[in-house]
C-alpha cells in the first residue's frame, strides 16, 4: 500500500518506535493521528512533525486498553482526515518479569500488549471489509517469536499478538485486509532499559539478553522497515537480521 494520503491511526505514538512512525508516514504524505495515553507526549510529537508538515497530524490522549477511547480515535480520524486505512497497533508495555507478577501485572499486560489489538480490529475490520481495504500494523516483538529470558507477561502477551496478527492475515487477507506484524529485537528506547531500571534481576536480564544479542536499533530504522514492509504488504517484519537469523536457526519459514 501506498500511504501517500492514507489515513492511520498510531497508538503509543508519543514516544519511540510509535514516534518515529508517525514521522515518516507524515513524511510519506499520510494523514496521521498521533495517540498516546501521555496526552503530552503525543501533542509534543504531532507538534514536531507538523512543523516539517504542516496539518499532517493531530493528536489525542488515548488508553488503549480502553475499547470507547480507541473508538474516539477513529472518530478524530474520520472528523479530521477521513475513513481510517491504517491502524498501528503500538502501545506496548514491558509489564512485570517474574513469577511474582500479580493478577493486576497480567490484567494490564493483556490488555495493552493484546486485547488493545483486538478492540481495535474489532472497530475497523468490519468497515475495511466493506471498502475491500484496510491495513492493520501490529508492533509485537522479537520476544513474541522466541523464548527469550525475560518478562512473563511480556514473552506470553507478545506471542499471543503475533497469533492474532496471523489469524486476522488468514482469515481476512484475501478480502482485502492487510496484516503487517512488527518483531523488533532491541530499540533504543525507554522500554528497553525498563527492565535495566527495574532493579529485578529478571528484568535486568531481559534487558542484558536484548542488548548483547546484537546492534541495538534506532527507532527511525525500524520505522522505514515498517514502512518497506507496508509498501510490500509483507506479514512478519524483522527489521534485525539477528532475530532473522535465530528465527532461521529454529526452522521456522517465517522469513516471507
Ligand atoms: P516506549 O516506551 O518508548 O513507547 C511506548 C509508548 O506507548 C509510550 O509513549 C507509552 O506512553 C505508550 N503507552 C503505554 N501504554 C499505553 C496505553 N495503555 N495506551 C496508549 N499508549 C500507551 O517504547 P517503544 O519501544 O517505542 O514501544 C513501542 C512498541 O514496540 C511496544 O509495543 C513494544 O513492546 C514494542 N517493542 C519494543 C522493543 C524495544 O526494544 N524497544 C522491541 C520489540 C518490541
Amino acid at each position: 500500500m501506498d500511504v501517500a494520503q492514507r489515513v492511520a491511526i498510531v497508538t503509543g505514538g508519543g514516544a519511540g518506535i510509535g514516534g518515529a512512525l508517525a514521522a515518516r508516514l507524515a513524511r510519506e504524505g499520510a494523514r496521521v493521528v498521533v495517540a498516546d495515553l501521555d496526552a503530552d507526549s503525543a501533542r509534543a510529537v504531532s507538534e514536531a512533525v507538523n512543523a516539517d508538515r504542516p496539518g499532517s497530524t493531530v493528536s489525542a490522549g488515548a488508553d488503549v486498553s480502553d475499547t470507547e477511547q480507541i473508538q474516539r480515535l477513529v472518530d478524530l480520524a474520520e472528523s479530521a482526515f477521513g475513513p481510517v486505512d491504517l491502524y498501528f497497533a503500538n502501545a506496548g508495555i514491558a509489564g512485570a518479569p517474574g513469577l511474582d507478577a500479580s493478577e493486576q501485572d497480567w490484567d494490564r499486560s493483556i490488555d495493552v500488549n493484546l486485547r488493545a489489538h483486538i478492540r481495535a480490529a474489532k472497530l475497523l475490520v468490519p468497515g475495511w471489509l466493506e471498502r475491500g481495504e484496510g491495513y492493520f500494523v501490529s508492533t509485537a516483538s522479537a520476544a513474541g517469536l522466541l523464548t527469550q529470558i525475560g518478562s512473563a507477561t511480556y514473552a506470553v502477551t507478545k506471542h499471543a499478538a503475533v497469533s492474532f496478527a496471523e489469524w486476522l492475515s488468514v482469515t481476512y487477507g484475501d478480502r482485502g485486509v492487510r496484516v503487517s506484524c512488527l518483531c523488533p529485537m532491541g530499540v533504543n528506547t525507554k522500554l528497553l532499559y525498563s527492565g535495566e531500571d527495574s532493579g529485578d534481576a529478571l528484568g535486568r536480564a531481559a534487558t542484558r539478553a536484548v542488548t548483547s544479542a546484537g546492534d541495538v536499533l534506532e527507532p527511525a530504522e525500524v520505522a522505514d522497515a515498517v514502512l518497506a514492509a507496508v509498501e510490500d504488504e509483507r506479514f512478519l517484519v524483522l527489521p534485525h537480521e539477528d532475530v532473522l537469523d535465530m528465527y532461521r536457526q529454529k526452522g521456522s519459514d517465517y522469513d516471507r
